[in-house]
């Protein structure tokens, strides 16, 4: 169904199969895993919704099309030296993905940034290859540069990238002291800013980064240590999902300059450093709005390529190795939230019919007057009167001179009308934007076994949309327009944003849930920040996953190589102070004394602890047995 997008945002890694299933196609190739099929074998496997599903094997086709870019951009320019691309941790410090990505860039390369302490340490211990990079970015103390020098000592090429100044000389020392000669970054702040959700991360005001005057300050200091030629690396980052390529151009071209003039006075260099900034088209358009790119990855690459040779050319300075540190186009493929909308808040039930009794006040004949003489002609006219009738309703109400049968009775036949006005206006070119409002009044709430706190926190946050679509039932019309609502206590955890290739679109069509059956919904493109950036908000813990290999040998063509269990209740209360045993305690001794009082039977009353403890043990989401409810409220 085209309603969705799907052949533009899924790359070619999701389509949709003959059975109305999405299918995933981790490489592109044939090789496609219904995704029907793959939650039937994870609920075999014990799990329960919501659930992340990761396809390890798109993560590798990832790191190979955008290495593969590089090299191809590089060749096509006669570019004089190699990209060496580095896996920033933060977008997602998973093990068995950042594993992944590691074990599929060995043949090129392939790298890690690490902006904290933890994920240097992480990042030590999993790199193994000399000729790649660990990258340092991110303030620094001491034990962060010691551990980073560690990495020196043990033949790796660590580079510690300067921040803000003061690091240089604090870097300087502790090389001394650990006798070691370090590999030394600097982070520029370029004058090129760039737009969307991100763009803080460049300009003038950046939180990271050295003026010209403090890059020559350090070009000094570090002649005057004898060390001019620990300086090896460049380094800006103008922004996580840069949406216009002209922002990368102009950006790579000041840093080439710094680059080439920072060679000219004396540091050998070898690398530049273009961050990241690489986005991902969520929502199809290929056009330069927040959710989107207007660029191509391998124009991306080609521009890279391109203007760092071209500025150092005409500088007269060889190539630098390219370095670029893009998380988010390597991993926001990779992974997919699975929920279950289990219920159905619908504002259209079928339609009633109104008449007025004589105890009517006169606003209920006026009303339904207005309903009998409704046409397409005077469809706005109506609406206003409509409306002035419901809202003189509401004060006689507030006054106490109108009851409650009369008010609902305005209020029906006023809904009825506003629903009669929308479609009215459905498939105009202008629809006003009161009716366009009315329409997402009028929508459906399909409520859903998910926290958008947890999993989806840069939606709550920054507005970003994610692709979403129903994951099955793909070859019947989704009838029904809806938001989705999570089952947080608050009113902010819902999805009322969605992609659409023109603009931005309040509701997502849907299907009928049909009583006794499960409906799932997918959340594409999550496997970039949202895993890490979740809070507990209600204390929603981590959701279930499964991890998802291809495998010719299979039947099937695929297997679940591991399930990693969501937070059990009892982990997140331990999180805020709460120990299970000390609360399983208490609530005994609270049994007990309701048992010595009569007030519960000793047999009622295990049972009742029972499943207290049983509960500690449990997923912090709704768990249904079987079926799933579609509660029409
Ligand atoms: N490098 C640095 C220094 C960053 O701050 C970031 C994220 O903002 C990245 C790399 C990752 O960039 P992206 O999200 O564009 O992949």
């Amino acid at each position: 169904i085209s309603l969705y997008n799907i052949d533009r945002w899924g790359s070619g890694y999701f389509t949709i199969n003959d059975r109305g299933n999405i299918q995933v196609n981790p490489t592109r190739a044939p090789a496609a895993i219904d995704i029907m099929e793959l939650i039937e074998e994870a609920k075999q496997q014990g799990l329960t919704f919501p659930m992340v599903l990761r396809f390890q094997d798109l993560l590798r086709d990832r790191v190979e099309t955008i290495n593969k870019a590089f090299a191809a951009a590089m060749q096509e320019a006669n570019y004089r030296n190699e990209y060496r691309g580095v896996f920033p941790i933060k977008v997602n410090q998973l093990r068995e993905v950042v594993e992944e990505i590691v074990d599929a860039g060995a043949p090129y390369h392939f790298g890690i940034e690490a902006g904290s302490k933890p994920e240097l340490l992480a990042a030590m211990a999993i790199h193994r290859d000399h000729e790649s990079l660990i990258i340092c970015n991110g303030y620094k103390d001491k034990l962060f540069i010691e551990n980073a020098l560690l990495g020196r000592k043990l033949g790796k090429k660590v580079i510690l990238v300067v921040e803000k100044i003061e690091e240089l000389a604090e870097i300087l020392r502790v090389s001394k002291e650990v006798g070691v000669e370090p590999m030394i970054g600097i982070r520029v702040r370029l004058a090129a800013k760039g737009a969307g959700k991100w763009a803080t991360s460049g300009g003038e005001n950046a939180k990271f980064g050295v003026s010209t005057a403090e890059l020559v300050a350090a070009s000094e200091l570090l002649k005057k240590e004898g060390l001019p030629n620990a300086l090896k690396l460049v380094h800006f980052h103008v922004g996580s999902q840069v949406p216009d390529i002209g922002t990368i151009k102009r950006a790579v071209r000041e840093a080439a300059r710094f680059y080439s003039k920072l060679h000219k006075l004396g540091h050998e260099l070898g690398y530049l450093d273009v961050g990241g900034g690489l986005g991902v088209d969520y929502d199809g358009s290929r056009t330069a709005f927040d959710s989107s790119t207007n660029y191509s990855l391998h124009e991306y690459a080609r521009d890279i390529v391109w203007n760092i040779m071209e500025v150092c050319d005409s500088e007269k300075v060889p190539h630098p190795a390219i370095v670029s540190e893009s998380g988010r186009a390597i991993v926001a493929h990779h992974s997919i939230l699975v929920v279950e909308a289990f219920g159905a808040i619908e504002k259209d039930k079928a339609p009633i019919q109104i008449e007025a009794v004589a105890e009517d006040p006169k606003q209920v004949g006026e009303v339904l007057e207005i309903q009998r003489n409704l046409t397409q002609q005077n469809r706005m006219e109506s609406l206003h009167d409509a409306q002035q009738l419901k809202e003189q309703a509401q004060s006689m109400f507030d006054l106490g001179l109108m009851g409650l049968e009369s008010k609902a009775r305005i209020e029906t036949v006023y809904w009825q009308i506003a629903k009669k006005v929308v479609d009215f206006c459905a498939g105009m070119k202008y629809v006003p934007e009161e009716v366009k409002d009315l329409e997402v009044t009028l929508s459906d709430q399909y409520v859903c076994n998910f926290s958008v706190f947890q999993s989806l926190l840069d939606h709550w946050a920054l507005g970003q949309l994610f692709p979403v679509m129903p994951i099955h039932r793909l070859n019947e019309f989704p009838e029904r327009q809806g938001t989705l609502v999570d089952i947080t206590c608050d009113s902010d955890g819902k999805v009322s944003k969605f992609i659409d290739l023109q603009d931005v679109k309040d509701t997502l069509s849907l299907h009928k849930l049909k009583p006794g059956e499960h409906y799932y919904l997918g959340f594409f493109l999550m496997g970039a920040y949202q895993d890490i950036m979740g809070d507990l908000h209600n204390l929603f813990g981590r959701v279930n996953e499964a991890h998802v290999f291809l495998d010719e040998d299979e039947e099937s063509g695929w297997y679940i190589e591991e399930t990693i269990e969501g937070s059990a209740i009892g982990e997140v209360l331990s999180m805020t102070q709460w120990d299970k045993n000390e609360l399983a305690r208490q609530v005994k001794a609270q049994v007990d004394a309701a048992i010595k009082s009569d007030r519960l039977k000793p047999s009622e009353a295990m049972k009742l602890l029972a499943n207290y403890e049983r509960a500690l043990k449990g997923y912090t989401y709704l768990q249904f047995n079987g079926n799933g409810t579609s509660a029409t409220k």
